[in-house]
């Protein structure tokens, strides 16, 4: 039963609360979610017949995917009247496969939900592994369907989307023939899946387990004010410590965590060299078999999976370009606030210095409680809409946000939804600090657009990764300007200032560097392999090209040590993140135009999110051209403001301080 009715708090400043009376003793229980109304166990009646019903499902879309090969070869030729039976196996694969990957997405959430709760879950773990070969099973079992319908004359493509099992499809089958010309005949499709399983993917595997099994040697130094922040002398790190190690608040621990990465990193840089050059030369590899018709770029499977057109991508990308000093000078002003001439490369995660060292950081941490952080969630979505408050407790009372601080937890907040029910959860380790409560915020954004999209049918709820973060990073925009209007105290004015100030420089300087590196690797790789050297150098220099002088090094290992170039279900992870923060401010920006009518804009715009490209949605709901330069700088604008803000904030606090 929840009783989170902890103290609610309105009135801010909120009292700083000493280390010491860490709130877990009152809301560890409260602050745990209940998964019960999804699944009772593995073991339960629901999950046990859930895989039964998958493993059925599965063996009847094989069936039916292998009676439609044969109309394959005839796809521009199929009419509906004459190829009923097609068409009925159509209709019958959209029924079931839907149906499947429902149940199947059901069972891997709650799989996944059980494991971030406790990754040593043997239960867990086995169930994982039968999940995802049932999930390639599936996979595989719709690949002609897939192709067919891509394929197919427009009369049959019609007739298909026009029954009831079709229709939902609608925008997916559309996509999907916008690229056609790519298509590979089945057999080929079906053997590039067949050989990436250990060719391709492998590659990201072998990335995964070197650096997750990799340790560093960390020498903490012994400077002033690092007592009691490491046991004395060296001890062995994993890497992904040694890299949380850069949001340490002690610069010297960051610096310690950057050279211990580092000494790895060098110990593995050719094999790692040889995944990156072996990811590129596959994708390259595929590319020019899908360029039978026109040549295939390798930015355009990026483009299109983020359903963006070319012209808005160099639209936004030339007004981030043109926008870079605006990251740097945001850098130099953190350099300031720091006490230190220019930001090392280490520093660029850093949490705001205002109260400095690790004393200060528990201080922080400890400011608010789960009941204190949610109330001021809540506050922030009721200034939008009351209707957002009110979402904030029902995920509360309904037990859906799971914050406790647990050994086990793995690390990191995400948000699911389970795709039966609709329900979304949000997972976090929260301890208190304002960025937890900004983490929040973020995650209960995602939640509030799950519910959005709830009453829509499940296919056209799968947004792009472009407009994946426009309601979370719309719901810290929120947070920020709610704790602004509540006269927030200096110091927590300083540290969201500080927050802003270092998304101009991830978005404006940091991601564009990534994506410049992405593509002159895949340009250079396309004439030859690049060695460790190389790679080093072709980093230094995007690097030294993005950051010029506001930092005084470059993180030359950042090509072996950011995990995004090696994803293998993704390519160019990068420019989404700078779409969707400049997109998210936008649609901020929109509110007070629209006044009262902003929320049922926002919420429209949400709703479209999974069944529209990028262009067609801001157009609709926003009024506004993606491709033209504009809608991009008045985001920036916005960047400008609020660094204008931080720099008044520094100048300040050089003068009271
Ligand atoms: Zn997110």
């Amino acid at each position: 039963m929840l009783t989170l009715t902890g103290p609610t708090s309105t009135a801010l400043p909120l009292p700083a609360l000493p280390a010491a009376v860490l709130p877990w003793a009152m809301t560890h229980d409260q602050a745990a979610w209940d998964l019960r109304t999804e699944f009772d166990s593995f073991e339960g009646g629901r999950f046990v017949a859930g895989l039964a019903r998958v493993r059925e499902l599965a063996t009847l879309l094989e069936a039916l995917g292998s009676s439609l090969e044969p109309s394959l070869a005839r796809a521009a030729a199929l009419e509906p009247e004459a190829d009923a039976a097609a068409l009925d196996a159509c209709f019958r694969s959209l029924g079931f496969g839907l149906e499947a990957s429902t149940l199947l997405s059901d069972l891997s959430v709650y799989t996944n939900c059980v494991s971030s709760i406790d990754g040593t879950d043997a239960e867990a773990r086995q169930f994982r592994g039968i999940l995802a070969s049932l999930s390639a099973r599936l996979e595989k079992s719709r690949a002609a369907l897939d192709l067919l319908l891509a394929l197919a004359s427009e009369a049959f493509t019609a007739a298909v989307l026009e029954g009831p099992e079709g229709r939902p499809h609608a925008f997916l089958v559309g996509q999907g023939r916008k690229y056609r010309d790519r298509l590979l005949p089945l057999a080929v499709e079906n053997t590039v899946t067949t050989l990436s399983t250990d060719g391709f993917q492998a590659w990201g595997t072998l990335y995964d387990s070197i650096t997750g099994t990799a340790t560093c040697l960390l020498r903490p130094p012994p400077l002033a004010g690092t007592e009691g922040s490491l046991p004395a002398g060296e001890r062995r790190i994993g890497l992904a410590e040694a890299a949380s190690l850069w949001r340490d608040p002690d610069p010297a621990l960051r610096q310690a965590g950057y050279e211990a990465q580092a000494q790895t990193f060098s110990l593995h840089r050719e094999s790692l060299a040889a995944i990156l050059n072996s990811l590129a030369g596959w994708r390259l590899a595929e590319y020019e078999l899908r360029s039978a018709t026109a040549p295939l770029h390798f930015l355009d499977p990026a483009l299109a999976q983020n359903r963006m057109a070319r012209r808005t991508f160099d639209a936004m990308m030339a007004v981030v370009d043109e926008s870079r000093e605006l990251g740097r000078e945001a850098l130099r002003l953190q350099a300031r606030l720091m006490g230190v001439p220019r930001l090392a490369c280490w520093d660029i995660l850093a949490p705001c210095p205002v109260a400095g060292g690790k004393a200060g950081a528990e201080a922080r941490n400890a400011e608010y409680s789960f009941a204190e952080g949610l109330e001021l969630v809540r506050g922030a979505y009721a200034a939008i809409d009351p209707a957002m408050g009110d979402f904030v407790l029902e995920m509360r009372d309904t037990r859906r946000i799971e914050a406790r601080v647990l050994s086990t937890k793995r690390p990191g907040a995400y948000c699911t939804r389970f795709a039966g029910s609709r329900r979304a959860y949000v997972f976090q380790t929260y301890r208190g600090s304002l960025a937890d409560v900004s983490t929040l915020a973020h995650e209960l954004g995602h939640a509030y657009h799950g519910t959005l999209l709830a009453g829509l049918p499940l296919p056209e709820t799968h947004y792009p990764m472009t407009l994946a973060e426009t309601a979370s990073t719309f719901a810290e925009t929120a947070l920020g300007d709610y704790l602004e209007n509540q006269a927030a105290d200096p110091a927590t004015r300083l540290s969201l200032a500080w927050s802003d100030a270092q998304d101009a420089a991830t978005f404006l300087v940091n991601i564009p560097a990534r994506l410049a590196f992405e593509q002159r690797l895949y340009g250079l790789r396309a004439e030859k392999p690049l060695g460790a050297e190389a790679l080093g150098e072709l980093m230094r220099s995007t690097w030294e090209e993005y950051y010029g002088d506001s930092l005084r090094n470059y993180d030359e290992h950042f090509w072996m040590s950011k995990l995004h170039f090696y994803k293998t279900g993704v390519s160019f992870y990068n420019f989404p993140y700078t779409f969707g923060y400049l997109f998210s401010l936008g649609v901020y920006a929109r509110r007070q135009a629209l006044g009262a009518g902003f929320h049922a804009a926002y919420a429209a715009l949400l709703r479209d999110t999974g069944r529209m490209e990028v262009e067609d949605l801001a157009q609709r709901h926003l009024g506004v051209d993606l491709s033209r330069p504009d809608f991009w700088r008045g985001s920036v604008e916005i960047l400008r403001a609020k660094v204008g803000r931080f720099a008044h904030l520094v100048a300040t606090a050089g003068l009271t301080s």
